[in-house]
């Protein structure tokens, strides 16, 4: 669906990634094709929990042709010419996806001034950080991510970027800026009349056309998602987390606008009212929820919303707000929500809600959301249930289930493996040792050799 996936741009990819993993030290490289057919890689699985619910499965061979798995057997039958990756000692997954981050920009408590970062930083300067984002999100095993919410389209920028193989990243789905009304969570608050003047262009809009207007705007410079501000937030000065922003109308008629345009809408939501507004509207998904009560959950599954629960953020902030990083109001409602979104998310486990991994990095360091697993295993969730959070049910939250979320044939080769048995040990699943993307070995810590010497 999306212009990214085509054909064309991926045969880019193909012959870009390897040249830049050329010139890097610890990954190594597929050998350059003296034909024309696509370079075939025969990973050997110790263990397989392949994204689909299935139970682990021992001594899998997975077969990968260019870009995409061939076949994905028991046993060790290694095609002719096949380079093979020895991952016996390993259990092998799907790549992570991660449904909510924010790789350009400073991360929170990043630099002096982090909070006039509105005023101060160069778009290029929110762009230059993303590269360096996308590459330690890619390293700790996400391989796809929906970056929800940028200034500039610096997003746009990056993903773009990845695509042609410029820098290492993740496939991205972007929203350009997010949508929300004047003077809230998604605005620019607290600075004079003059600087940060209401503007569709940044993403403020009130009211039926303006909204429309917005949402078009935003996919004309490229957004694959519309993300919305349906409710007050944490981070922003001057409202309150809980208050519904947007009324149900506005998010009604962004959904539409969007829907028309085949996109999907995520809604930041903490407020139960709001959560409600965004649910009945009919948007993809729910970003926070942390005031989930008994008639939102039921909404939620009449809907089939997803919820994003963020967990790492509700625990990044009410350090932050512990440790002063976070002054005055900001801390006042990181200290109050985050409590309150932990037994909210403990609540939709138990319902059923659809429930897809997001993290929201970029509120703390990119690259270490892996420990989102862990707090969603501490809070209700079985390591399976969170192991498919983070694979299948992102996949198909994104609308890329058929290329991405689980090892099956003709998926794209995106994989991650680990020394140990994340359904005994979720927290293993923080330190990622492999990692491919799309059929190209992206890191691979000590494994260098013993692929080596196997496929010769
Ligand atoms: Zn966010």
């Amino acid at each position: 669906m999306m212009r990214w996936l085509s054909p064309t741009g991926s045969a880019a990819l193909l012959v870009s990634v390897p040249a830049i993993l050329a010139s890097m030290t610890t990954a190594p490289t597929l050998d350059a094709a003296p034909t024309q057919e696509p370079p075939l890689v025969a990973v050997r699985a110790g263990t397989l929990i392949d994204g689909t619910g299935r139970e682990p499965a021992k001594n899998m061979t997975i077969v990968i042709e260019g870009e995409r798995i061939r076949s994905v057997e028991p046993g060790g039958a290694i095609p002719r010419g096949a380079r093979v990756i020895d991952l016996t000692g390993y259990t092998v997954l799907p790549g992570f996806i991660d449904a909510h981050t924010h790789l350009t920009g400073r991360t929170i408590g990043e630099g002096e001034n982090w909070e006039n970062a509105a005023v101060r930083d160069l778009p290029q300067e929110d762009a230059i950080r993303g590269v360096r984002n996308a590459r330690l999100t890619l390293e700790a095993g996400f391989t796809s991510v929906r970056n929800v919410g940028a200034e500039d389209f610096s997003d746009v920028a990056l993903r773009n970027m990845i695509h042609a193989g410029v820098v290492l990243g993740p496939r991205m789905l972007v929203s350009g800026h997010s949508l929300g009304i004047t003077g809230g969570h998604c605005d620019t608050n607290a600075y004079r009349p003059g600087l940060f003047e209401p503007d569709i262009a940044r993403g403020i809009a009130d009211g039926a056309d303006p909204v429309r207007a917005a949402v078009r705007y935003q996919i004309k410079y490229g957004a694959d998602v519309i993300k919305t501000c349906a409710t007050g937030g944490v981070l922003s000065e001057g409202d309150p987390v809980g208050v519904q922003q947007y009324t149900e109308e506005e998010l009604r008629i962004m959904v539409e606008e969007a829907t028309k345009l085949e996109r999907r809408v995520a809604a930041h939501a903490h407020g139960t009212e709001g959560i409600k507004a965004a649910v009945r509207a009919g948007v993809t998904s729910i970003e926070h929820g942390s005031m989930l009560d008994d008639e939102a959950i039921a909404l939620m599954k009449e809907h089939g919303t997803y919820l994003v629960p963020t967990l790492m953020a509700g625990e990044a902030v009410e350090r932050q707000g512990r440790e002063g990083i976070l002054k005055g109001l900001r801390r006042e409602k990181a200290l109050t929500i985050a409590p309150i979104a932990r037994r909210s998310f403990r609540k939709a486990v138990e319902s059923g809600v659809k429930i897809a991994l997001g993290s929201d990095a970029g509120v703390f360091q990119h690259g270490t959301q892996g420990r989102e697993f862990l707090l969603m295993v501490e809070n209700g969730m079985t390591p399976m249930q969170a192991i498919l959070a983070g694979t299948r049910e992102a996949a198909a939250l994104l609308g890329m289930e058929h290329d991405v979320g689980t090892v099956e044939p003709g998926k794209y080769a995106d994989l991650v493996a680990v020394r140990g048995d994340p359904l005994r040990d979720i927290a293993i699943l923080q330190r990622v040792e492999f990692v491919m993307k799309s059929g190209v070995v992206v890191k691979a810590r000590g494994l260098e050799q013993e692929g080596a010497a196997r496929a010769r």
